[in-house]
This record gives C-alpha cells, sequence and structure tokens, in this order.
C-alpha cells in the first residue's frame, strides 16, 4: 500500500524575524507557490519521509479543505510565538478539524 505523501505547513519567511528562527532551521520553498519557508528542524525529519512544504497561506486553505495537512505540536509552538494572527486562525482550523472526525 502507497502511503500518500502529505502536506506539511511551513511559516514564511517574510512572516519571520530572522533573529527569531529556531536554530537549526533552513529556508526551503513552499511546493504550491514557490515562496521561501522557514523549515525548522522537526520538520526536515517529516520532509524526508516525503512529505510536500506549503507556506501558511497555501496550506491552511487545503487544510480546511481535506485535513490532510500535517502541522507538528513543534510548530504550532513557533507560529504561536511568531506569527500570533496565523496561530488564532490555525487554532480555529484544528478545532474545526478535530471536531470533524470526533
Ligand atoms: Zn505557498
Amino acid at each position: 500500500m502507497k502511503e500518500e505523501p502529505s502536506a506539511m505547513i511551513c511559516a514564511p519567511v517574510s512572516s519571520i524575524d530572522p533573529l527569531d528562527v529556531p536554530s537549526g532551521a533552513i529556508v526551503d520553498q513552499c511546493a504550491r507557490c514557490g515562496h521561501d519557508v522557514w523549515l525548522a528542524p522537526s520538520g526536515q525529519a517529516i520532509k524526508e519521509k516525503g512529505a510536500l512544504l506549503v507556506c501558511v497561506p497555501c496550506g491552511l486553505p487545503e487544510a480546511m479543505a481535506s485535513g490532510g495537512v500535517l502541522i507538528t505540536k513543534e510548530q504550532i509552538q513557533e507560529i504561536r510565538e511568531h506569527d500570533p494572527e496565523v496561530y488564532r486562525e490555525l487554532k480555529a482550523m484544528l478545532r474545526r478539524s478535530s471536531s470533524r472526525n470526533n
């Protein structure tokens, strides 16, 4: 059985002050729009397993539509610290997707 690679949401480089980027993070590109995104060490391991990277603006609508977008606890923490507005959207999205699965 072939597993579909899931998409993983990453913070756009433009939304985070370079001084605030987690140590070990690297710049990669969104698979949808090509925008530069930060890939934290927690995400690098997931990418190696074949996950697509998508930036927050591309990934959030996709996550809401399909629920097939992956975001790690570490990433949620990073987004919460650096982008409170995106975090609010994300929290609302996660609430919707978890209530759908119950
Ligand atoms: Zn994008």
